[in-house]
C-alpha cells in the first residue's frame, strides 16, 4: 500500500470532549472517524485492525465447532415480547415503521438465534448446535466517553450453543472459556477470567477483564493465582486472603472485553425450543451465550499498549507488519536510488507475505513521516535514505524498541523472518 494514496489525515487536534487515550490516538493518527458519542466510522488503517481481532475470533470460534452465521440487526417487537425483554432491557433501540409496526435494532440475540435454531431441532440427534456471528450491536448507552469502549453502535461477535443437558452444556463452556483465552493471549491482551453475576439466568457467569486505569469494571483479583470476582457480586475484599491459594486480593480497574453465560432454558422455554430425547420424551434444550466485543478489544489493546508518541500494536492485529519509510533529499539522481531500491524492497518482502505500507511521499519531511509511523503503531520500521544508501542497506527499528540497526539489501528479508 502506498502511503500517498491511503485514505487518512493525522490531526494533532482533536475534539475537547474526546478524553479517552484509545479514542484520541486512534482519532489522532486516522484510524477512526468520529460521527457522534459513541458512534465511528473505521477508516482503512482502523478497519485492517477490526479486521484482524475478527479473524483471531473466527479461527477459534470455529476450532470449537461454531459455524458463522449472520442476523438481522433490525428485528421485530414480537420476539422481545415474547421473553419481555422489550420492557426490560433499558438500552434497546426501538422505532416505529410504516403501519404502526414496531422493531428494535438488535442489542443481542438470543430472541432472534433461538427461534431460528428451533427450525432446525427435531431430535436429541440434532443437538449439539454452535452458532456465532460478527455483527454491530446497537445500545442507547447513557454514557457514550469512552472511545471504542463503548460504543452506541458496536461490533459484537456473539455466539450460541444449544446442548441436549446442562452435563453437555458445561463441557462446551468450557471449552468456550479456553477458546476465549486463546483469543485474548493472541491478541496480546492479559486477560483474567473473573466470576461475575450470571443476570437472571445462572447464579454466575465468567468475564473476561484485562486490568488497566481506564476500565469502568472493579474487580478482585489475586496477584498469586490469578483468581478474580467482579467487586458488584464479590464475596471478597481488597487485602483479605484469596479463597483459593494464600495469595492477597488485589483491587483494580478492569475492562470486560468478553462475557460467558449460561442460558440453560430461559430462552428455549420462551420459544419452546423442545426436542425428542433418547426415549422420545420431549424436552428443552439447553443454552449459553459467548459475547466478544471486537471494536472494544481494539479499543482496550490501544489502552494497554501505547506511549507517548503513539500506538503499539501487537503483531497479531497491526495493520501492517512493516513500515517501509523513504527519505527524499535535493539530490535528484540519488532520489531516484532511493525510490529504485524502496520499491524493489517494497515488491519482494510482499512477494514473501509481508503486509507493507510504504511512504513514497517526496514533500513531506522526516520528522513529519517518523512521528505519523509512531502514531500509527507499525511493529517494524524500515528506512531508506541517502546515508542508508551508501551502505547498500536500511535502517530497521521495532515500534516498541529504540535501537537502530543497520541490514544490507540482500538481507532484510532474512532479518525480518528471525
Ligand atoms: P458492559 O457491562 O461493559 O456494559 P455488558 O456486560 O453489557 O458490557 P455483554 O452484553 O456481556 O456486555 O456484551 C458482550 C461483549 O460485548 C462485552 O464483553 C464487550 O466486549 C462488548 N460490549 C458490550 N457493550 C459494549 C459497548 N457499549 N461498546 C463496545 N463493546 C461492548
Ligand atoms: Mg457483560
Amino acid at each position: 500500500m502506498l502511503q500517498s494514496k491511503l485514505f487518512y489525515k493525522t490531526t494533532k487536534e482533536i475534539s475537547e470532549e474526546e478524553k479517552s487515550i484509545n479514542a484520541q490516538l486512534l482519532v489522532r493518527a486516522g484510524f477512526v472517524d468520529k460521527l457522534m458519542a459513541g458512534v465511528y466510522s473505521f477508516l482503512p488503517l482502523g478497519l485492517r485492525v477490526l479486521e484482524k481481532i475478527k479473524k483471531v475470533i473466527r479461527e477459534e470460534m470455529n476450532a470449537i465447532g461454531g459455524q458463522e452465521i449472520l442476523m438481522p440487526a433490525l428485528t421485530p417487537k414480537e420476539n422481545w415480547m415474547k421473553t419481555g425483554r422489550w420492557d426490560t432491557i433499558d438500552v434497546l433501540f426501538k422505532m416505529e415503521g410504516s403501519g404502526g409496526k414496531e422493531y428494535a435494532l438488535g442489542s443481542t440475540h438470543e430472541e432472534i438465534v433461538t427461534p431460528l435454531v428451533k427450525k432446525m431441532v427435531n431430535s436429541y440427534k440434532d443437538l449439539p448446535v454452535a452458532v456465532y456471528q460478527i455483527q454491530d450491536k446497537f445500545r442507547d448507552e447513557p454514557r457514550a466517553k469512552s472511545g471504542l469502549l463503548r460504543g452506541r453502535e458496536f461490533s459484537m461477535k456473539d455466539l450460541y450453543s444449544f446442548h441436549a443437558d446442562e452435563t453437555d452444556l458445561d463441557s462446551y463452556y468450557e471449552k468456550a472459556k479456553g477458546a476465549y483465552l486463546k483469543v485474548f493471549r493472541r491478541l496480546g491482551l492479559d486477560a483474567l477470567v473473573v466470576l461475575a453475576s450470571g443476570g437472571t439466568f445462572s447464579k454466575y457467569s465468567h468475564e473476561f477483564q484485562v486490568l488497566t486505569e481506564s476500565g469502568e469494571d472493579m474487580i478482585f483479583y489475586c496477584e498469586k493465582c490469578r483468581y478474580a470476582q467482579n467487586k458488584e457480586i464479590a464475596e471478597y475484599g481488597a487485602g483479605d486472603k484469596c479463597p483459593k491459594c494464600d495469595g492477597k486480593m488485589l483491587e483494580g480497574k478492569a475492562i470486560e472485553v468478553g462475557n460467558i453465560f449460561k442460558l440453560k432454558t430461559k430462552f428455549s422455554e420462551a420459544f419452546d425450543l423442545n426436542f425428542l430425547d433418547k426415549e422420545g420424551k420431549k424436552k428443552l434444550a439447553v443454552m449459553g451465550c459467548y459475547g466478544i466485543g471486537p471494536s472494544r478489544v481494539m479499543g482496550a489493546i490501544v489502552e494497554v499498549s501505547h506511549d507517548e508518541r503513539g500506538i503499539i500494536w501487537p503483531a497479531e492485529v497491526a495493520p501492517f507488519d512493516v513500515h517501509l519509510i523513504a527519505l527524499f533529499g535535493k539530490d535528484e539522481g540519488k532520489n531516484k536510488k532511493i525510490e529504485k531500491e524502496a520499491e524493489g524492497l517494497l515488491e519482494s518482502l510482499q512477494k514473501a507475505g509481508f503486509e507493507v505500507l510504504y511512504d513514497d511521499r517526496e514533500e513531506v519531511s522526516a520528522g513529519v513521516k517518523f512521528g505519523e509511523s509512531d502514531l500509527f503503531g507499525i511493529p517494524l520500521r524500515l528506512v531508506i535514505s541517502e546515508k542508508t544508501l551508501e551502505k547498500s542497506s536500511v535502517e530497521i527499528k521495532e515500534r516498541a524498541e529504540q535501537r537502530v540497526e543497520l541490514v544490507k539489501f540482500n538481507k532484510v528479508e532474512k532479518f525480518l523472518k528471525k
